[in-house]
């Protein structure tokens, strides 16, 4: 639903009107310029109903009641769909920010794409808590609370007995849940997680050199599994900032420009950005399992990386060994991983280009165009793109999560070293 407001601008005493979208929310930042001398005003909201909802906004509120004089401004704001701020009431096309996107999407792609956000929120916000707290369990080796979670809340009908049988619970209903957040559209989860599957059943089975890897990094593994929880976690609970990332999937080459013009006026750059930055140097690090994988299955032992290197990768940084490429920069480790067949994706979900922009020292969401920029890359992305930067990150921790399952069974005490 939309609101007009009849605000005063705090600096240039101007009154204008502002249309903004209101929908439910635990908590939402935003922004606006002053249409006649483009301070950014910013506000906030909160609630889950109508009946509670809060709105703030930084400047005086005019009565409703008071006359808008003729050829007053109005503005167009949406948080939660990206608007075309130029929009007037005159304007059919652009004052309403969803006809707006179906407008450009068509109808076909746009319910397409409501739905897949629909069903992603819902397994964050409904899904999640259970989840998390049977993960949690998982993690405190709570075996009793574990199988009680599991059958309460996920209908499980079995007592998984061995930390085996719990490991493969728990990273089965961490995937449903993660995966329903990332949604289906563009998505390369199951194309990796299917090839890495394949690779490590074989590797598991011919050499032991490979089982005694995963051995030798068990408890390293270990924390990774919880960091990497933990971080998945954080990802949900910041779920509103950054899943909007997804519509950038429904955008064709050919509707791009037009997605240039809008604007998504959410004002919380710095927590996006720390998930963010977060995130891609966690997934970093858990890119291993796959690269010993590929290694075992080519040439016999998850150590050996052969010949064949990536072209960015200098000569003076080709590792020998896993605890080499453990060292490597994100961007080295990256390109390996990326140079298999079927694991390119990695190197679109972890963008090096996009973290040097995202992550640099001047980096900032620019107010007055809505895109996040710094010194290094002045044109930098719109805010709609840095989000979508996000959901890539958060879809390859996702994945990550299940490769490491398979290195966390590896080294379970259930699973015999045969000597
Ligand atoms: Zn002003």
């Amino acid at each position: 639903m939309i609101s007009r407001y009849y605000l005063k601008c705090p600096g240039c005493e101007e009154m204008f009107v502002a249309r903004l979208g209101v929908e439910p929310t635990r908590g939402t930042r935003f922004y606006f310029p002053c249409p006649l001398c483009r301070l950014p005003i910013r506000g906030s909201m909160s609630g889950s109903e109508l009946s509670n909802h809060r709105i703030a906004i930084d400047c005086e509120v005019l009565s409703g009641r008071d006359p808008e004089p003729d050829g007053v401004s109005v503005v167009t704001i949406n948080s939660f769909v990206p608007s075309l701020y130029e929009a007037d009431s005159f304007s059919p096309a652009g004052a309403f920010p969803t006809m707006t996107l179906m407008g450009i999407l068509g109808s076909d792609v746009f319910l397409a794409f409501e739905s897949e956000r629909h069903q992603a929120l819902e397994a964050g916000q409904a899904m999640w808590p259970q989840v998390r707290m049977l993960f949690q369990y998982y993690l405190q080796g709570n075996a009793e609370m574990f199988t009680r979670i599991a059958k309460k809340h996920f209908g499980l009908e079995w007592d998984p007995a061995t930390s085996h049988q719990r490991t493969s619970v728990a990273y089965q209903v961490l995937g449903t849940a993660t995966t329903t957040i990332t949604g289906s559209t563009g998505a390369c989860y199951e194309k990796v997680i299917g090839r890495f599957s394949r690779k490590h059943t074989a590797a598991m089975k011919r050499h032991t050199d490979h089982l005694r890897a995963f051995r030798r990094r068990g408890q390293a593994s270990a924390a990774l599994e919880r960091d990497l929880f933990t971080e998945l976690n954080r990802f949900v609970e910041q779920q509103e900032s950054w899943e909007m990332g997804l519509l950038g999937r429904f955008v064709g080459a050919e509707e791009k420009a037009a997605f240039d013009e809008l604007v998504l006026f959410r004002d919380e750059f710095s927590t996006v950005r720390d998930l963010y930055q977060h995130g891609f140097e966690l997934a970093c690090k858990c890119l291993w399992p796959l690269v010993a994988a590929q290694n075992t299955v080519m040439r016999g032992s998850p150590d050996d990386f052969g010949d064949v290197h990536p072209e960015s990768v200098p000569a003076n940084k080709r590792p020998r060994s896993l605890e080499k490429f453990d060292k490597l920069s994100s961007a080295y480790k990256i390109a390996y991983v990326a140079q298999v067949p079927g694991w390119e994706p990695f190197a679109v979900l972890l963008d090096n280009r996009r973290r040097n922009t995202i992550g640099h020292a001047t980096a900032h969401h620019d107010l007055q165009t809505g895109r996040v920029v710094s010194d290094e890359d002045p044109s930098g992305m719109t805010y709609l793109e840095f989000l979508g930067e996000t959901l890539g990150v958060f879809e390859a921790l996702s994945t990550l999560a299940q490769v490491l399952r398979a290195s966390r069974v590896a080294s379970s005490p259930d699973f015999g070293l045969s000597e």
